[in-house]
This record gives structure tokens, C-alpha cells and sequence, in this order.
């Protein structure tokens, strides 16, 4: 199988990379492409390593740097500014980009009629309403690489007729670093205290995201766009171990879950391997030393992100375009020590506030949805910091 990655050099990337050598079957994944931001020398090394045909770089000055360094040791390596080339080339397109950044290789994936492996959920949080008709095209498909969302992907096939049978989605939350805190007891945390997650290691944008419970909410929306499933049969619990990674309830009472121990490399493998499973396993639960699994409600009052979330979701159109922008505005200025953590939520709010109504048709309405918020969301910022 062609596997090509957007976003090497990030969490998802990087174990991405570890699923395919792990794979104890000689020549099993072949990494045909790798695109990259800036970390010039983790991709030269990537690619030194993995020999794809083409390493896909945005930046000038960055991709200069690749295409000299490449040039010496791997003439054979194209290095380009298309990120195009990683549909044409593979048969699978992991789409690791942090943040807005990932909808352009979401659109070309899907257009390119590939299996989009989708690690970025922003994308289709921002333009749901414009990815959605891509599905339709014949070979194009989306597996989720978000832990939850692979959960509820496996949990609906116990269904042939999932829309019909389905009661409700249960997203499970760890909480995060914060759980079981008062909004008082936040007001002055610090950006390291953020980026201690108890269960899950991923990076510091989705770290932050899932300190706020904005992780969940984006979540919620992303359910809703991937699974067809109306915000009301979408539900949140707090499950601090991380080991249940989602339900779907049915009509006839029962729950389906999915369980293993929290390792995104599983996820990752689904996609690739989907519709059957890997051969690698990315651990097994000792149930002895488990011995239980503890479930319970969100603190709404003091994540007050998660509904910020259902309502964007619930008003559609651009609202979830807006909401996204929003946080990712919020949380730079909060990792940059500019905003403090408990104005994340406000930020968003008021950002909101002035949101226009719009209904995206074209890629260009949802780049000017994005445009728009980031302007407000950063006029926001100004006023604190
Ligand atoms: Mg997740």
C-alpha cells in the first residue's frame, strides 16, 4: 500500500512512521510522499530514511534547504511546493497537518478520489458543508485517526443499518489536566501545566484543546460531520483512563464500545489496514491491573469550550469555521504566554458574537469565514494582552 503523510514532522507523523516500521511484512506500506512546514532536518531525516518519491514543503526557504541537502545524499527525491502530489501518488493520504492549515490536502484527498486517513479534524470542523458532497466521489472515502472517532467507526458496523438502528453516540473525554478543578482554582494556570496530559502524549495544540474540553467539543461537531448523527443523539462523558475511547448506543439498548489501552499508533493502523485489522499490536489491556473504569459529566460551568462547541455545531453553516479559527487564535496567544488559560473560552465567545451567518458553498467562503474570525478573534487578544 502507497501511504502518503501530510504533516511528517508532527505527532501524527511521526507515528504514522512507526506504524509503517513496525510492520513486520517487508515493503507492506511503501511511503510514497511526505510533506512537511519547516522542520527541515527531521524531514531530510525522514526522507533519507523512508525514500519517498516526492517531499512536499510550503515554505521557500524551507523546501531551498530540503532540495540542497536531498540533492547530496537522495538525487532521486523530488522536492515540490504541491501538496497535490500526495493523492496522485498514494493510494492512502494520512492528513496530520495541525490546525486550518489541513484543508487543502483534506479537498485534494478527497478529490483525487483516495482513502483520506484524517488525524485533522479542524478541516472538516471549518468546511463540513464543502467536504461533504467530495464523499460522493467514486474511490474517495474518510477513516478517522481521532481515537474517538475510530472507536465510533468500529462500534457502527455492528449495524448494517447504522442510521436507522444508532440512539446515540457517546464520546468519551479523559478531562484532561484539569479535570475535577474549580474555574477559580484555573485562574492563573501555567502553559506547562496545560501540557501535562494524563493519559494521552500528542501535541501542544490538541493538548491545550483537550485542557479546555475544546478538544471534545471540536469533537462533538466532527461526530456529527463524519457520522451523519444530529447533536441531540451526541453525548459527552468524562472517562478519566482513557481506555473506553467511545460508545454508540442502539435503539434496542444495547452499547457497542471500543477498548485499548490509549496509543495512537492503533487509530493510525485502522486507517490504513480498514476493513480488516493490523497484524501489529499496539498493546493489550491487563485487566487485573485495571480493575475498573470510572465514568462521569462534564463540568460544563467551568469547560465552558464544550457547549461554546454545540452551539457553533447547532447554528452551522460557518459557525463551526468560526468557532475553530477562534481557538486556534486563543490558544497561540495562550501557548505564546499572551492570553491567560480561563480567557481561551471568553476570547471564542466574544469572537462569536459577531459572527455573520453565512453558508459556505465554495472553498473561498470558508477561507473568507476563517479570514473574518481570525481578524476578530485577534482584535480580541489585543484587548487582554
Ligand atoms: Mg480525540
Amino acid at each position: 500500500m502507497r501511504v502518503a503523510i501530510a504533516g511528517s514532522t508532527g505527532s501524527i507523523g511521526k507515528q504514522t512512521l512507526d506504524v509503517v516500521r513496525a510492520a513486520g511484512e517487508a515493503g507492506k506500506y511503501q511511503v510514497v510522499a511526505l510533506s512537511a512546514n519547516s522542520s527541515v532536518d527531521e524531514v531530510v531525516a525522514q526522507a533519507q530514511s523512508f525514500k519517498p518519491k516526492v517531499v512536499v514543503i510550503a515554505d521557500p526557504a524551507a523546501r531551498k534547504k530540503v532540495a540542497e541537502r536531498l540533492k547530496l545524499s537522495d538525487p532521486k527525491i523530488e522536492v515540490v511546493d504541491d501538496a497535490t502530489q500526495l493523492a496522485t501518488l498514494a493510494d492512502v493520504v494520512v492528513n496530520g497537518v495541525v490546525g486550518f492549515a489541513g484543508l487543502s490536502v483534506t479537498m485534494s484527498t478527497l478529490k483525487g478520489g483516495k482513502r483520506l486517513a484524517l488525524a485533522n479534524k479542524e478541516s472538516l470542523i471549518a468546511a463540513g458543508p464543502v467536504v461533504a458532497p467530495l464523499r460522493k466521489i467514486a474511490g474517495a472515502e474518510i477513516i478517522p485517526i481521532d481515537s474517538e472517532h475510530c472507536a465510533i467507526h468500529q462500534c457502527l458496523r455492528s449495524s448494517q443499518n447504522y442510521a436507522r438502528d444508532i440512539s446515540r453516540i457517546l464520546l468519551t473525554a479523559s478531562g484532561g489536566p484539569f479535570r475535577g478543578r474549580s474555574a477559580k482554582s484555573l485562574a492563573n494556570v501555567s502553559v506547562q501545566d496545560a501540557l501535562q496530559h494524563p493519559t494521552w502524549s500528542m501535541g501542544p495544540k490538541i493538548t491545550v484543546d483537550s485542557s479546555t474540553l475544546m478538544n471534545k467539543g471540536l469533537e462533538v461537531i466532527e461526530a456529527h460531520e463524519l457520522f451523519g448523527v444530529s447533536y441531540d443523539a451526541i453525548s459527552v462523558v468524562v472517562h478519566q483512563q482513557s481506555i473506553v475511547h467511545s460508545m454508540v448506543e442502539f435503539r434496542d439498548g444495547a452499547t457497542i464500545a471500543q477498548l485499548s489501552m490509549p496509543d495512537m499508533k492503533l487509530p493510525i493502523a485502522y486507517a490504513l489496514e480498514f476493513p480488516n485489522r493490523s497484524a501489529d499490536s499496539f498493546g493489550a489491556i491487563d485487566w487485573a491491573e485495571l480493575s475498573r473504569l470510572d465514568f462521569e459529566k462534564p463540568d460544563r460551568d467551568t469547560f465552558r469550550c464544550l457547549d461554546l462547541a454545540y452551539q457553533a455545531g447547532r447554528i452551522g453553516g460557518t459557525a463551526p469555521a468560526w468557532l475553530s479559527a477562534a481557538n486556534e487564535i486563543a490558544v497561540e496567544s495562550f501557548l505564546a504566554e499572551g492570553v491567560k488559560w480561563n480567557q481561551i473560552a471568553s476570547i471564542i465567545e466574544s469572537t462569536m458574537q459577531h459572527h455573520d451567518g453565512q453558508i459556505p458553498t465554495t472553498v473561498d467562503d470558508i477561507l473568507e469565514a476563517d479570514r473574518l474570525a481570525r481578524t476578530w478573534a485577534a482584535k480580541m487578544v489585543a484587548k487582554i494582552v
